[in-house]
């Protein structure tokens, strides 16, 4: 299978469907980013980020503004929520070596228990946390582990940088950075309600929820649409 990626300011993204991304995952290896507006406007103050980015080996619009960004420069893309494509994974690859980084002891811990209950043949063979000090060790072990399939949940850009230093050394694991899901799989945070997701309103949903997250949200999302509308007419 091919990638299918078209621009958008100026970082390529895939266009594949759900089930589409989940089969090339499986059958390659590299980084996954799931990409949102936050990550994008980091990137574009940050050159490295942005090469990291654009060098990764499949990029899924994760958040609602880059399917608004992309449906509005022409590209009929759905989302594909991270978490999602990284339970698929989980099932996909069922039997082969897993491992797990991110969150806070107890949450992983939880996470982990409660997919053992929900997979068969789930085979952990890397369990961290994610308030480690030393990346070099960390590293170390999760290369002896030798996974197939390594989710990492460390919030952005933190889990991307982590990803980019260990792909290098694990030339055949999929690495797919997580970002929060390891607390919704702890069962400590909810997922919104469908409907929520289903109206691309899992954002409002969370920021209810967690308010301090508002700062996060507004402005970027707006003013990452505002500045898709002028990639449209002007360019970017
Ligand atoms: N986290 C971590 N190590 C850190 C900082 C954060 O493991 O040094 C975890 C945190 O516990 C949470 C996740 O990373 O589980 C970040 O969640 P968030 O919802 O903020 O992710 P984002 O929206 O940034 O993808």
């Amino acid at each position: 299978m091919e990638r299918k990626t078209v621009k958008l300011q100026g970082f390529s993204i895939d266009t594949f469907k759900f089930d589409e991304a989940l089969e090339y995952a499986a059958e390659n290896s590299g980084q996954i980013v799931t990409i949102n507006p936050e990550m994008i406007q980091a990137a574009s103050k940050n050159k490295d980020f942005a090469n990291l980015i654009n060098n990764s080996e499949l990029v899924v619009p994760d958040g609602i503004g880059v399917e608004i960004g992309l449906n509005i420069l022409g590209y009929k893309v759905r989302r594909i929520a991270g978490i999602e494509l990284g339970r698929a994974l989980i099932d996909r690859l069922s039997g082969e070596p897993v491992a797990f980084i991110g969150a806070k002891p107890d949450i992983i811990k939880k996470a982990v228990e409660n997919l053992k209950n929900e997979v068969k043949n789930l085979n952990v063979v890397y369990v961290q946390d994610g308030y480690f000090k030393d990346d070099e060790k960390v590293l170390n072990e999760l290369i002896q582990s030798s996974p197939r399939l390594a989710l990492i949940a460390l919030g952005s850009p933190k889990q991307e940088l982590f990803i980019d230093k260990a792909k290098k050394k694990l030339p055949n694991t999929i690495f797919i950075g997580l970002g929060g899901s390891f607390d919704v799989w702890s069962g400590v945070v909810q997922r919104a309600p469908e409907v929520y997701q289903r109206l691309g309103l899992e954002w409002l949903y969370r920021t209810i929820k967690e308010p301090q997250r508002f700062k996060r949200i507004f402005p970027t999302l707006p003013l990452f649409i505002l500045k898709v509308i002028k990639e449209k007419f002007i360019g970017v």
